[in-house]
């Protein structure tokens, strides 16, 4: 007889669920008081107030969507520089950079237009499939926005812009036109939305059906986020994605990313990141250096910004990520809920690296104009582009759960629920 998931999985009427961040067995609630629930053990959210109605979310993403072309057609700023006025919108910007150097351009390309664009269309189509109730839309649309979500990093841009806008008043006059205002208010609305946005309660909504499973052998969907009965070579009876109990090889995947952007860490500060032509002169700035022009130039909150995203950020994470890879194979000593804090702020603040690649690429749309002046990204922004990606994926490798398991190990205390 042939079993479908669903039929194969049903058992007794027990609701419960493991954490997302250390895999413990608990309870599964709902906060109807306006409040979160974290887990005991790990601090990890695991429950978000039913009272957040999806309306705010459409709302946003309908603005985003309006805005979307007003801001990337039209001209940011127009600038006057040695007597000329010129005006530079993101897509002539970007295919300035793309000529040169197409890997930086295609990052920037995604963060900055292509991840907010894809993001806020699935989540569109999300919300007509959850409404119409058609899985088949549900489905694949839940998953664009879930993998979509860590490449839109709107707070990073506004930021960056406006770094971007203070080191070219230093060679220019600035005159702000309508698509700047678009872009901002773009950017202001994605930060809300990002907040608002969790895929586990889109499912929750969709679907509750699996929550009826038994005590034993509990398994999470670390896309979905249903616990569910585990079945050996069955995919999720919700998503229908395959289920990992942890994620695969994720030690040596984590090492492997955090090897290769140590390794890329060298060239990204050792040779230039930005190259300006000036009157025929040509100045390169590696990242140091442009750190210390800055502060020459009377800017040493720019300057701190720019040091902190640029070579603490990386730097940071590759230190708190090795640590935590450490802490698997050597006995520290360190409580893991130290751990868990560390690794959601190496996460938190990884995306912050990308800022120095966004206020190039800024800077490239505003003064990239050829013959009197010119501006462009050096050999070390290529190097920092692979650091800022492999940094970023060594984060989304490492599994948290595994800390958990150590720990058990080395405590030699099973948890009793298991
Ligand atoms: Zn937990
Ligand atoms: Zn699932």
């Amino acid at each position: 007889m042939a079993h479908t998931p669903d039929s194969t999985r049903q058992a007794s009427h027990s609701t419960m669920m493991r954490c997302p961040g250390c895999d413990l067995v608990l309870q599964a609630c709902h906060t109807d008081d306006g409040h979160l629930a974290i887990c005991p053990r790990c601090a990890t959210k695991i429950a978000q107030s039913r009272r957040l109605s999806f309306n705010g979310e459409i709302a946003l993403t309908l603005t985003i969507l309006l805005l979307f072309f007003p801001a990337h057609l039209l001209p940011l700023l127009s600038i006057d520089l040695l007597g000329k006025t010129v005006s530079a919108s993101v897509l002539t910007g970007a295919g300035i950079l793309w000529s040169d150097f197409p890997f930086v351009a295609a990052l920037v390309m995604v963060c900055a237009t292509l991840a907010p664009l894809i993001f806020t269309t699935a989540l569109l189509i999300l919300h007509v499939a959850r409404h119409r109730g058609a899985i088949q839309w549900f489905r694949p649309a839940i998953n664009v926005v879930d993998h979509c979500r860590h490449w839109v990093m709107a707070d990073v841009l506004m930021v960056s812009l406006a770094i971007a806008c203070f080191k070219i008043q230093d060679y220019a006059t600035l005159h702000f036109s309508l698509g700047l205002a678009c872009y901002a208010l773009i950017q202001i609305l994605l930060s809300v939305l990002l907040v608002r946005v969790n895929t586990r309660r889109y499912w929750d909504a969709f679907s509750s059906h699996g929550r009826q499973v038994g005590a034993k052998s509990l398994v999470r969907c670390g896309h979905c986020g249903l616990t569910q009965a585990a079945v050996p070579s069955l995919p999720c009876q919700r998503c229908h994605q395959p289920i990992h109990s942890r994620i695969a090889r994720s030690e040596q995947k984590t090492w492997a990313c955090l090897i290769t952007a140590s390794i890329f860490l060298f060239p990204a500060n050792l040779y230039p990141i930005s190259i300006l032509f000036s009157n025929g002169i040509r100045l390169e700035d590696t990242i140091f250096s442009g750190v210390a022009s800055l502060i020459n130039n009377g800017m040493p909150g720019i300057a701190a910004i720019i040091f902190t995203a640029s070579i603490v950020v990386p730097v940071a994470k590759i230190l708190g990520l090795g640590l935590i890879l450490t802490s698997l194979r050597l006995p520290t000593g360190i409580p893991p809920r130290r751990f868990m804090w560390l690794y959601r702020g190496v996460k938190w603040i990884g995306k912050w690296s990308m800022m120095d690649l966004f206020v190039i690429a800024f800077m490239v749309a505003l003064i990239d104009r050829g013959r009197i002046m010119d501006f462009t990204p050096g050999p070390g922004a290529i190097a920092f582009g692979i650091v800022v990606v492999f940094t970023m994926l060594a984060t989304e490798f490492l599994d948290t759960r595994l800390i958990w398991d150590h720990h058990e190990q080395q405590t030699k205390r099973p948890l009793t629920d298991r």
